[in-house]
């Protein structure tokens, strides 16, 4: 499947609530195995099949704004 979109988290700013993980409908956001500097397991993109669509809906659901959101499908965009 050609990749529409991707996101970006900015992994040492993320607390690892887990807010994004249950927004996204395509089911493409995962905790990392790994901890962050200040101990977290962040977030992190895992789309091998490309299923994300960029609606944006981790983003809006971030508290710390961690989550920049990548289209391209025109040009490419951040929300
Ligand atoms: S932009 Fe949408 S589909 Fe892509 S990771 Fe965020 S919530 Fe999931
Ligand atoms: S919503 Fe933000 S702070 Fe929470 S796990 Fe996702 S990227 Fe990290």
């Amino acid at each position: 499947m050609t990749k529409k979109a991707y996101i970006e988290i900015d992994s040492e700013r993320c607390k690892g609530c887990g807010l994004c993980i249950n927004a996204c409908p395509q089911h493409v956001i995962r905790f990392s195995e790994k901890f962050n500097n200040k101990g977290y397991h962040y977030a992190e993109l895992h789309d091998p099949e490309n299923k994300c669509i960029g609606c944006a809906f981790c983003y809006n659901m971030c508290p710390d704004v961690c989550i920049v959101v990548h289209r391209l499908v025109k040009e490419e965009s951040k929300v």
